[in-house]
C-alpha cells in the first residue's frame, strides 16, 4: 500500500493511495475539520481518469462541508472516491485496503455511504476501522429523516411566502416519489396539503396517489404544472437555462441533490419571483441522521436536529432579504462564517 499527501489549495489534507494487488485506488479530501471530523461518503466509480477522481472528490469534499456548517453540526467536509466499476471491482480485499486508508486518517475522515457503497460495504469496511458511519448497526434508512427535513422546510418557505408554517390547502407537486418523495407526500398529505405526484415509475407514482387522494401528472409535464410548491425529490439538475420559462410554481423546495444547473440559476429563479430553499440545506437530514451516530445513535434527537432545518431554512431567507442576495448565496455566507468562526481556517 502506497499512501501519498497531495495538497490542494484550500483543503487541508488531500491523500491517494494505491494498492495494486487488490486494484485500489481511492482519494480522500478533507476540506476542513475546523467544525469536527469530515463526514462525507465514498463513492466508488470508474473515472476515466485519476484527475476527473480528484475533480469530483474536492467538489463534493467542499459540498460536504457547506452542507454540514448549515446545518448547524460540528462536523467538517470530506470525501472519498475509489476508481473502480462497483459491479464488476468490488471485492472483499478491496474495500478492506480502502478501510485501512480510512484508518491512516485517524478519525479526520469519517466514511458512509454514497453512490456505488452500500450499508454491507460499510460493514465490511467497519471490519477494519472504527472511522465508519451508516453500517447496519447504525442510523439506519436515512431517507425518513431526510423526508422530515424536506417537511420543515416546506413550512419554512409556507412561512416565508404566505406568513405561516401551515401547508393546508397549499398545491404541492412532489417530483420523484421514490424513498424521499414518498415519504414527504406521506406527511404532506397529514398537513392537509393538495399534491400532486410525478414519478417515471408511472404505477408506482398511480399508487400512491391513490392511496393519498392525489392527482398525479405526466414527469415530462411536471415543472409546468401550475402549484405553490414544486419538490424536486427525484435527480438534478431541475433549474437550467431550458427549464428557467416553464416554471409555474412559486417556490422550489425539495430533497433532490444539485437542483441549480449553474449557481446563477438561483439569480434567474429569484428574477422570475420563485423562492428556493437551497438544496444542500433544505436536504441535510441524512446527513444529520449519520451524524447523530457519532454521539450513539438515538432517533428522537435525529428526527429534532431534522426539523431545525425550519428555523436554518427562515434565517436564511431573511438574510437573503437584509443582504438583498438570494437565498443559496446566504446559505453560503452563513456555511463559510461557521466554519471561519471555528477558528481554524480551511
Ligand atoms: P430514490 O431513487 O428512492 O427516488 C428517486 C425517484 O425519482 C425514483 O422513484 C425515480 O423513479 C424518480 N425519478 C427519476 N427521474 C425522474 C423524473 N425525471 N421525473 C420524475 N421522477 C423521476 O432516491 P431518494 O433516496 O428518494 O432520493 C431522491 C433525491 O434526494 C436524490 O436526488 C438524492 O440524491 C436526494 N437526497 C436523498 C437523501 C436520502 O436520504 N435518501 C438525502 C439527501 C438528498
Amino acid at each position: 500500500m502506497n499512501i501519498e499527501q497531495i495538497p490542494q489549495k484550500g483543503y487541508e489534507e488531500v491523500v491517494l493511495a494505491r494498492d495494486p494487488s487488490v486494484g485500489l485506488t481511492t482519494i480522500i479530501a478533507i476540506y476542513s475539520t475546523a467544525l469536527g471530523p469530515a463526514l462525507g461518503g465514498t463513492r466508488m466509480w470508474p473515472f476515466a481518469s485519476e484527475e476527473l477522481a480528484l475533480a469530483d472528490v474536492l467538489r463534493l469534499a467542499k459540498a460536504m462541508a457547506y452542507k454540514a456548517s448549515a446545518a448547524g453540526l460540528n462536523l467538517g467536509g470530506g470525501k472519498a472516491v475509489v476508481i473502480a466499476d462497483p459491479r464488476k471491482d468490488k471485492t472483499r480485499e478491496l474495500l478492506q485496503a480502502y478501510a485501512r486508508v480510512v484508518d491512516s486518517l485517524d478519525g479526520r475522515y469519517v466514511t458512509t455511504a454514497d453512490v456505488g457503497t452500500t450499508t454491507e460495504d460499510l460493514d465490511t469496511i467497519g471490519e477494519v476501522t472504527k472511522y465508519v458511519t451508516g453500517t447496519s448497526h447504525g442510523s439506519g434508512n436515512p431517507s425518513v429523516v431526510t423526508a422530515y427535513g424536506v417537511l420543515h422546510g416546506l413550512r419554512a418557505v409556507a412561512t416565508e411566502l404566505w406568513g405561516s408554517p401551515s401547508l393546508r390547502g397549499k398545491r404541492i407537486v412532489v417530483q420523484g416519489t421514490g424513498k424521499v418523495g414518498g415519504q414527504l407526500a406521506r406527511h404532506l398529505k397529514d398537513d392537509g396539503a393538495t399534491l400532486v405526484l410525478s414519478d417515471i415509475d408511472k404505477d408506482g407514482a398511480a399508487a400512491l396517489a391513490g392511496e393519498l387522494g392525489a392527482e398525479t401528472v405526466h414527469p415530462g409535464a411536471v415543472l409546468s404544472t401550475d402549484c405553490d410548491i414544486l419538490s424536486p425529490c427525484a435527480l438534478g439538475p431541475v433549474a437550467t437555462d431550458d427549464t428557467l420559462p416553464e416554471f409555474a410554481c412559486k417556490a422550489i423546495a425539495g430533497a433532490a441533490n444539485n437542483q441549480l444547473e449553474r449557481p446563477d440559476h438561483a439569480d434567474a429563479l429569484q428574477a422570475r419571483g420563485i423562492l428556493y430553499a437551497p438544496d444542500y440545506v433544505i436536504n441535510a437530514g441524512g446527513l444529520i441522521n449519520v451524524e447523530d451516530e457519532l454521539h450513539g445513535y438515538d432517533p428522537e434527537r435525529a428526527h429534532a436536529k431534522a426539523a431545525a432545518i425550519e428555523d436554518r431554512l427562515t434565517r436564511i431567507f431573511e438574510r437573503a432579504r437584509t443582504d438583498q442576495t438570494t437565498a443559496a448565496e446566504a446559505a453560503d455566507r452563513l456555511a463559510e462564517e461557521r466554519i471561519r468562526g471555528a477558528g481554524r481556517s480551511t
